[in-house]
């Protein structure tokens, strides 16, 4: 069920002058919230009416609805597992407008930063899965076999026909890392559609804004350090991601392994405490959280130069000490 709430009547009056007239046009606040893609998805958004808002908010959760079926990795039947399930045949699967799309970021993404995002990881994610569930820290040769069946340059792409190709069997794909910035993105593309032009999409800590609320200089949005430190910051127009392992991570001998996984060992990464990402685009957001963690402070500043706009604040472990690389003050 999607929960509503209008928070305030008649924020603040916006004055609109055409031609001599004088229209005066009352923008209310809107929250409507909905657990999706395993996450919960906040929608915060400034509308004239009740019945625009709902059809608005429905329009948007739709379509991540919508996108959802494409992406799974836990639906069977979901297009990237159909794509996957293909992996070896020799063949060219026709996919989705949406599919490619999300492919052809990752696979800019990737070859951007050297590997360090890798929508081809599938096999050793899922290995962490089960190994997450049962408690067992998997044997040298299943990450083996697991991280054989990745690489990012055994995806190929054909734009003329709007086909993929998976070189190698039992490749899996998985989108996790930048999924959820790409529905953001489309679930605001649904609210600009009706003229909503002031909204804020958090799709479980990957954010898009649009413009800021009525007479305000920009969205107020929080962001931690993954500790002590918080930060507050006005932004508009622009798509912020954080990807850290405080929820979802692995304990083995008292050592905890994060859900983001290093590509070229097949292991959750160690050092990673939280990275937070502003860019002009909500899909390469979350995916250069993703990559920057994996990449760490030094190589992404070389990455960075690469993504026009963004901004970074990256913490680590080095040894013991923590380091701190931070764009945003
Ligand atoms: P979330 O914030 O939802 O946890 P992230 O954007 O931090 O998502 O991405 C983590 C997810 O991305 C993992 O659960 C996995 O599905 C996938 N993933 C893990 N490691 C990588 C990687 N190196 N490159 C791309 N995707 C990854
Ligand atoms: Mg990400």
């Amino acid at each position: 069920m999607t929960s509503f709430k209008k928070t305030a009547r008649l924020l603040l009056p916006i004055c609109l002058t055409i031609s001599g007239l004088s229209l005066h046009a009352q923008r209310m606040r809107y929250t409507f919230e909905k657990g999706l893609m395993g996450s919960p998805f906040k929608l915060v958004f400034y509308a004239q009416s009740d019945s625009i808002a709902r059809v608005a908010a429905n329009n948007a959760f739709k379509r991540v609805e919508e996108l959802n079926e494409i992406m799974s990795d836990y639906r069977d039947g979901s297009e990237i597992n159909r794509l996957s399930a293909t992996s070896g045949s020799g063949k060219w699967v026709p996919v989705s407008k949406d599919l490619f799309d999300i492919l052809a970021i990752s696979q800019d993404i990737s070859a951007k930063t050297r590997g360090a995002f890798d929508a081809t990881l599938g096999p050793v994610v899922q290995m962490w899965r089960r190994a997450t569930r049962k408690g067992i820290f998997p044997p040298g040769d299943e990450i083996r076999d697991a991280l054989g069946r990745t690489g990012y340059a055994k995806m190929k792409m054909d734009a003329k026909t709007r086909s993929v190709m998976l070189v190698q069997k039992g490749m899996r794909l998985d989108i996790g890392g930048l999924g959820k910035g790409y529905a953001a993105e489309e679930a605001i593309k649904e609210l600009k559609k009706l003229g909503i032009t002031s909204a804020m999409m958090d799709a479980g800590g990957k954010i898009v804004l649009t413009g800021p609320p009525p007479g305000a200089r920009g969205w107020n949005i929080n962001v931690s350090n993954g500790s002590d430190s918080l930060k507050a910051l006005q932004l508009s127009n622009v798509a912020l991601a954080t990807s850290g392992p405080t929820y979802r991570y692995m304990e083995h001998n008292g050592v905890r392994y994060s859900h983001i996984v290093d590509p070229k060992t097949g292991i959750g990464l160690l050092f990673h405490v939280r990275t937070t990402v502003i860019s002009p685009d909500g899909t390469v957001a979350d995916a250069l959280a993703t990559a920057f963690s994996v990449a760490g402070i030094e190589k992404s500043k070389k990455y960075l130069r690469k993504f026009k706009g963004s901004k970074v604040w990256l913490v680590e472990k080095q040894g013991d000490r923590i380091a701190e690389w931070n764009m945003l003050d």
